[in-house]
């Protein structure tokens, strides 16, 4: 895009109108069973899930879009991997290393040689268990980074998702009010960026909903935004996702967004960190 010329520099700051957008579309998603796996987990995180004070503003008419997956890798991972290579878009995965996952971990090698990012998510991703306590949960959190450190640079993943994010409800159950706001702090205190997500594809929820319903969610979250963090899901029972992700791409083209890794639009909004 060429920002030269005479055109009225308007800068608009994101982070103020996601976190109204958030709000908003907050209270509708929450009443649906969306977000990791099959667990009940909010659906768009109800607080700003990005940090707003120092960020810098985008020209007018910059959009972004963050292809996410969480869960994975699985074998869904090798497809998802090859339609992405096929339409030149850069990703980021939120990586688990739960039993079923172990063997796809090679995939996460893949994944970095071909441009895209690697996130932490969780190991085992049981909630009664990473929720326990905040010593739990970075135990959890060491046991990830072991299982994929011979795949990617340790010194690269800085960025980290909450299993259900980061304003989830379900974990006071087991580990009380006061846990997620402690780990946020301490993820910030250990130098990790955290970030949920604005979008909603909902495809992990129940009843495996179809490619073109799973379109849908994603165009009604994203129509208004000029950033979009979108939820998707790369595990074995998310087959659907794959199908629906060609015609999510074409889509997000044909709105006029540039596809990144959550890192770059970090870099480039002037997001810095959990809010
Ligand atoms: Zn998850």
């Amino acid at each position: 895009m060429d920002y030269r010329g005479g055109r009225i520099r308007r800068k608009i700051y994101f982070g103020t109108a996601i976190l109204m957008l958030g709000l908003v579309l907050g209270m509708r998603c929450a009443q649906l069973p969306t977000g990791c796996g099959d667990e009940t987990v909010t659906g768009i995180p109800q607080d700003s899930w990005l940090q707003v004070d120092g960020g810098q503003a985008l020209e007018e008419g910059t959009k972004l879009v963050c292809l996410t997956f969480d869960d994975g890798p699985s074998p869904t991972t090798t497809q998802v991997l090859d339609i992405l290579k096929e339409e030149q878009v850069p990703a980021t995965f939120f990586v688990t290393a739960a039993d079923h996952n172990r063997e796809y971990l090679p995939l996460i090698a893949r994944a970095v040689e071909e441009g895209h990012q690697i996130a932490l998510h969780t190991a085992k991703h049981r909630y009664q268990d990473i929720y326990a306590s905040t010593e739990a949960f970075w135990l959890d959190i060491k046991e990830l980074r072991q299982s994929i450190c011979h795949y990617v640079d340790l010194s690269t993943v800085t960025w980290l998702r909450f299993p259900g994010g980061s304003t989830n409800t379900v974990s006071h159950k087991y580990g009380g009010s006061s846990i997620m706001k402690d780990l946020k702090e301490q993820a910030r205190e250990k130098g990790y960026q955290v970030i949920d997500w604005n979008v909603c594809a909902e495809d992990a929820v129940g009843g495996h909903p179809t490619a073109s319903q799973i379109l849908k969610n994603i165009k009604e979250d994203a129509q208004d935004k000029s950033v979009c963090v979108v939820l998707m899901h790369d595990t074995a029972a998310t087959a659907t996702t794959v199908q629906a992700l060609p015609d999510i791409v074409s889509w997000f083209r044909s709105q006029g967004f540039t596809f990144c890794t959550v890192e770059e639009m970090a870099r480039q909004t002037g997001q810095t960190g959990p809010a």
